[in-house]
């Protein structure tokens, strides 16, 4: 089990120093700024749409390395999945770091995302790991602009 867990920290540290999407997107059709005040982690996603594919996303921002890891994550899953999809992921991300599970208790349909199961033992990183998905769920859903996880 700790051969386990010393692989999704290096999962975790391999996407915080290289951060898979880091980049703005200049024709974005969703520019969606969020902030995590408790932890002080400040992200700017782009989201780029074909229909209502995910075309393209990209992230900036600075934050701990569970925000970044998180949301490097978040965008390498989601890119080229539909609305739906996507908002399908938010949903099963949020049940697993909150351990508040209504689906299966089995998070294999995640991926990658599962490393980021053991968030769930640490209420005060939550918000870290889900500040890139409430960002994009506002980004999907063409709310505000900005984000706050208070
Ligand atoms: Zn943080």
């Amino acid at each position: 089990m700790s051969e386990l867990r010393e692989l999704y920290q290096e999962i975790v540290l391999d996407h915080n120093s290289r951060p898979r999407n880091f980049k703005e997107i200049e024709d974005a059709d969703r520019v969606v700024e969020g902030y995590n005040p408790l932890c002080g982690d400040k992200i700017m996603l782009y989201v780029k749409f074909e229909g209502d594919t995910i075309a393209d996303i990209g992230f900036q921002g600075t934050g701990c390395a569970i925000s970044r890891a998180s949301a490097s994550l978040m965008t390498q899953q989601v890119k080229g999945r539909n609305v739906a999809q996507a908002e399908k992921l938010f949903d099963r991300f949020h049940e697993m770091v909150t351990g508040n599970v209504d689906g299966d208790l089995d998070f294999e349909d995640l991926g990658d995302l599962e490393v980021m199961a053991g968030v769930s033992n640490f209420p005060s990183r939550v918000k870290c790991a889900t500040l890139s998905w409430h960002s994009l769920r506002s980004a999907l859903k063409s709310q505000e602009a900005h984000v706050t996880t208070e």
